[in-house]
């Protein structure tokens, strides 16, 4: 991934030095023209300078005062239960504000950090998890933590999953990592070492974003994998899409098939919830009922234990009812 879409930095040259509809030939720029290409250069390497500049900082700062966690809530689309929280990591930078995790877990990737930040990651919201389930004892919460490929395969990662689960008296059931599938593809031969060692904790692994990456059936099935988490960019236009719909109905029976739990990401309309309850999907996050949230609201959440959800459904879910729905 880049940080930025180089088309768009890229000045059209016409724009800035006509050619002659004579010659055909570009004059030299002007100096105010070569400013502005001068600043629109600057203006594209800015960003990812700053970023790769400022993780360089970040290995000698304390990562508590420049990261931070938000959570979404995954729900039961039937009752609106909170069945778990997916921690999502922002970067509250000085200069460029708070930077989304796709604009710099990459740059982290290429400098080494990864390690640090997921490492970071894994122990907050570990922690957060140890401090909900004391304060909210009857709710049956699974924190998901998104893993990425240096961290799994790194030497002795479930050794140091084991000693945070430990030191916030979590299960390992209670933690859920998400791989994507393209890890799974990379280096299968330790990957599935690793994986087998986490499943011996407990630990449920998620495949995050399916239906995107490359992994074959063959893998998945020698994976010791919980759930399949199926992309947002199938979920966004069910209500719109038929071939989303058969690609949603094809996750949905291959997870059954392999005896998976299957979550939808990128719930937006009740019409996609509507199609979702209808293929058996009963687990999903999505703007619609939630999006990431920092601790404290989801505290108030918390408080009541599910959603109040912009549709009703009945007790044995036969008569569902979505207002504004659209035809199903
Ligand atoms: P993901 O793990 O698939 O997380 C879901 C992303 O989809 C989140 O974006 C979330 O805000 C967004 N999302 C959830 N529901 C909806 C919806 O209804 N509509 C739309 N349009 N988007 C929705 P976010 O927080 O920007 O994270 C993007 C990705 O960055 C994550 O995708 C994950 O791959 C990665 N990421 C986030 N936190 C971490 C982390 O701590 N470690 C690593 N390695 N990767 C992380
Ligand atoms: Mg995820
Ligand atoms: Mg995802």
């Amino acid at each position: 991934m880049s940080l930025i879409d180089a088309d768009k930095c890229r000045p059209d040259p016409d724009e800035i030095a006509p050619r002659s509809p004579q010659t055909g030939a570009r004059p030299s720029l002007p100096p105010h023209n070569r400013r502005q290409r001068l600043s629109v250069v600057i203006l594209c390497i800015a960003p990812i300078a700053a970023v790769a500049l400022y993780l360089g900082g970040l290995r000698s700062v304390d990562l508590d005062d420049h990261l931070m966690l938000e959570y979404q809530p995954e729900v039961d689309l039937r009752t609106g239960r909170i069945l778990g929280l997916e921690a999502l990591v922002r970067w509250n930078h000085p200069v460029l504000g708070q930077l989304q995790p796709l604009e710099f877990i990459e740059v982290a990737e290429s400098t080494n950090l990864a390690g640090e930040l997921g490492a970071w990651v894994l122990d907050t919201a570990c922690t957060q998890l140890g401090q909900w389930k004391r304060d909210f004892r009857e709710l049956d919460l699974v924190m998901s933590v998104n893993v990425s490929p240096v961290q799994l395969v790194s030497l002795d990662f479930d050794v140091y999953v084991k000693q945070v689960l430990e030191q916030y008296g979590l299960l390992g059931s209670e933690l859920c990592l998400e791989i994507t599938e393209n890890v799974v593809v990379g280096d299968l031969q330790r990957t599935r070492s690793t994986l087998a060692k986490l499943e011996r904790l407990g630990v449920r692994i998620a495949i995050d974003d399916f239906g995107t990456g490359y992994s074959s059936l063959g893998h998945l099935k020698s994976l010791p994998v919980d759930t399949l988490k199926i992309d947002k960019v199938f979920v966004q236009n069910l209500d719109r899409s038929e071939g989303d719909r058969v690609i949603i109905d094809s996750i949905v029976g291959l997870a059954a098939s392999f005896g998976l739990d299957v979550v939808a990401e990128g719930v937006e309309s009740v019409g996609a919830v509507s199609y979702l309850l209808d293929v058996g999907c009963v687990r999903a996050q999505g703007f619609l009922m939630s999006k990431p949230k920092g601790s404290e609201e989801i505290e108030r959440l918390l408080e009541v234990g599910a959603l109040a959800l912009p549709w009703n459904v009945d007790s044995n879910d036969a008569r569902r009812t979505f207002p504004g729905d659209v035809a199903r």
